[in-house]
């Protein structure tokens, strides 16, 4: 069963809603285009090429039909969006940038993270080139940015999730290579990446590594001895495009380390306020798809005799569902103005990102409710979006982290 369709006839019931999904624009020009132009994509080719293959949510394409995506995409002038301009990217504001990203998941469709390679392309690589050597350009960078490799961020490890700075891999220098053990956990990608940033602990006290403070970020090659990616589970969305990578003597010329040794923190986690909004319009975007089936299944169902868009309970979720997206929709936006007009956002971002997905998922939860048994249904797009938009909870920063960093930005630090 395709995971991403819903029990609806071809044509949508007739609505006078629509101005809740496509309201007045607020970007510029060029986004406007750049979203006509991506969603035509979306909708046109890669939907076809989605059908062509057996292509959903739970069952995803292999490494050469991803491949085939990205480059076509780049040939469109899509991939690549994101780098910096002199590498050929379109220099988006941040509120351009997020009308984007909403617009493409808004589609719904299975290769909306693969359009600009947001897991494994040029927004993994984009904010390095700046630290980058020569070398590290030709054999990491742009390979990448020409959608040739991907690439993932390995951070996380099985005692360092939240506490991103408890990180126990370490490398320890020989000579001119450095020489890596230890294992990252949960990294989105890695089963079709071909390298990684990753960021491991190069202190030479031993005694630190039990909670060591210097940390350095590397491109590690992940077809290298020493390396394997493990990645026999799936996450609660059905996807198994996360793995686990394994160290054993990974040896690296110290050429592969980025910036300076004891700054991979500050590199992995320098654009964390950025990255964090930008999270927020991939789930404001499932979630008005969620909130788009809802309402067309509440005029076209009928119980007692009637639509059941007809009894208050439905129409009170449904306006419920409407406003806390819009206000959540409302804060994103206010915080990508904030950022583009250059104050600090710190708060403001983790504001963003806990609001939006607290409200996501309360959105496709009701909207689960409002269709019922059909809602329910394993392969339903509700049922998808509900697990989809539950993860995002936990990701990049649980909610409890979001609540703890705006606490700390209020109160300063209380310790
Ligand atoms: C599908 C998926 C993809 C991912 N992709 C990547 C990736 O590409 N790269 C990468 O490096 N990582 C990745 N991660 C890891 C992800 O960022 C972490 O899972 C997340 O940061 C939470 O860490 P944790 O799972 O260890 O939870 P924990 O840190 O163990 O948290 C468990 C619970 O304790 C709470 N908690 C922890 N500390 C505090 C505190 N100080 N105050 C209050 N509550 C607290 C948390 O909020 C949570 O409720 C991914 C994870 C998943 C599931």
């Amino acid at each position: 069963m395709d995971a991403i369709t819903t029990p609806s006839p071809a044509t949508p019931p007739a609505s006078g809603g629509e101005r809740f999904f496509a309201g007045p624009f607020e970007g510029s020009e060029r986004a406007a285009q750049v979203i006509a132009q991506v969603t035509a994509f979306l909708d046109g080719e890669l939907a076809e090429l989605a059908r062509a293959h057996g292509i959903d949510h739970e069952h995803g394409a292999d490494r050469a039909l991803l491949q085939r995506v990205w480059k076509r995409s780049r040939e469109l002038g899509f991939y690549g969006m994101t780098l910096p301009e002199k590498m050929g990217g379109l220099g988006l504001t941040v509120l351009d940038h997020v009308l984007v990203k909403e617009a493409i998941y808004a589609t719904g469709s299975p290769f909306a993270p693969h359009v600009f390679g947001e897991l494994s392309g040029p927004p993994r690589v984009g904010a390095l080139a700046r630290f980058a050597t020569p070398l590290q350009m030709q054999r990491f960078i742009l390979p990448v940015a020409q959608a040739e490799k991907a690439i993932c961020f390995a951070l996380t490890e099985a005692e360092a999730g939240s506490d991103a700075g408890n990180v126990q891999t370490h490398a320890v220098r020989d000579g001119d290579d450095y020489v890596i053990d230890g294992r990252k956990r949960f990294i989105s990608g890695s089963p079709f990446a071909d390298f990684a940033v990753l960021v491991a602990s190069t202190a030479t006290d031993p005694a630190q590594r039990e909670h060591p403070r210097e940390i350095s970020a590397f491109f590690v090659d992940l077809h290298a001895p020493g390396v394997r990616v493990e990645s026999g589970y799936k996450t609660m969305a059905g996807q198994s495009s996360t793995g686990d990578i394994v160290f054993e003597h990974h040896r690296v010329p110290a050429t592969q380390l980025i910036g300076e040794p004891g700054r991979g923190l500050a590199l992995a986690l320098g654009r964390i306020t950025v990255n964090r909004l930008l999270h927020c319009p991939a789930m404001i975007g499932l979630a008005t798809v969620a909130l788009r089936d809802a309402r067309d299944h509440a005029l076209r169902r009928r119980q007692f005799g009637r639509a059941i868009g007809q009894f208050q309970a439905i129409q009170h979720m449904l306006a419920e569902m409407a406003t806390d997206l819009a206000a959540a929709r409302a804060l994103m936006l206010h915080t990508a103005r904030q950022l583009d007009a250059g104050i600090d956002g710190r708060a403001e971002s983790s504001m963003a990102k806990l609001c939006c997905s607290e409200t996501a998922f309360r959105v496709a939860d009701r909207a689960v409710q409002i269709l019922g048994g059909e809602g329910i249904v394993q392969g339903r797009r509700v049922e998808f979006l509900f697990r989809m938009l539950r993860m995002y909870r936990v990701l990049t920063g649980t909610s409890e982290i979001q609540k703890n960093t705006i606490a700390r930005e209020l109160l300063g630090d209380t310790r």
